[in-house]
């Protein structure tokens, strides 16, 4: 698929997404907050879930988390506009609640579908509940961040980098100078990433309810 290919895709997926009622979370959203970006970006990034300003506003990480992620981008060269940025769910739960893992379970096709579509070389996941999924380990962000993983997700080989959540470090200093410093390796890691070469398309559960963990494979193991 080229790039105009790619975004066409992704763009009839958001629109298939935009009426999901998969889980609870469709009766208290204000719309489905799908994802944005380049489409053919070589990096992503996911975060947790929408808070009250991305529920009004259809866009992951426009309140402050998401100016603190603009900065930590810029300090890396880059813009919104350069990477793909979305969420494990793609619906706020009520008053910013952690997401329940039926929720995470019934919104993982959505994703993976995204990153099949994008097939980004790095995808760095923001905080546990992104890196939990993606890894398919239950390992804290804590012991995990900055340790990057080859990864097969889907039809993808991707390196997989588990950074701490930027709201988490709004107000913690220690924490927001990991973030900068693992931020910091994103460059090197988009390099390295380029030389992995794509797998071969996996036949895929259909979405209405396919099991896409039998689809993840680890195929080399960081330092877990
Ligand atoms: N936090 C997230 O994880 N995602 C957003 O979109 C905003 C805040």
């Amino acid at each position: 698929m080229d790039a105009a290919e790619r975004a066409a895709a992704l763009h009839a997926y958001a629109d298939e997404t935009a009426s999901c009622t998969r889980c609870a979370l469709a009766t208290g959203r204000t719309q489905v907050v799908f994802g944005s970006g380049n489409a053919d970006a070589d990096l992503m990034l996911v975060g947790e879930a929408p808070g009250f300003h991305e529920d009004q506003q259809g866009v992951p990480f426009v309140g402050q988390a998401g100016q603190l992620l603009d900065r930590l981008l810029a300090g890396i060269g880059l813009e919104r506009g350069d990477v793909y940025v979305c969420n494990t769910l793609k619906c706020r739960p009520a008053g910013n609640r952690d997401p329940l893992e039926e929720e995470i379970a019934a919104c993982e096709p959505h994703l993976f579908r995204q990153i099949e579509l994008v097939q980004p070389r790095v995808v760095a996941t923001l905080g546990n509940f992104a890196t939990r999924l993606l890894s398919g380990r239950p390992l804290g962000i804590t012991r995990v961040h900055g340790s990057e993983q080859e990864v097969t997700l889907g039809s993808s080989r991707v390196l997989l980098y588990p950074l701490y959540h930027p709201a988490a470090a709004l107000y913690t200093p220690s924490m927001l100078h990991v973030l900068e410093q693992d931020f910091g390796r994103l460059p090197e890691l988009l390099g390295r990433a380029v030389a992995i070469e794509p797998v071969e398309a996996e036949p895929r559960p259909d979405d209405a309810g396919g099991d896409d963990t039998a689809v993840r494979e680890v195929v080399q193991l960081g330092l877990f």
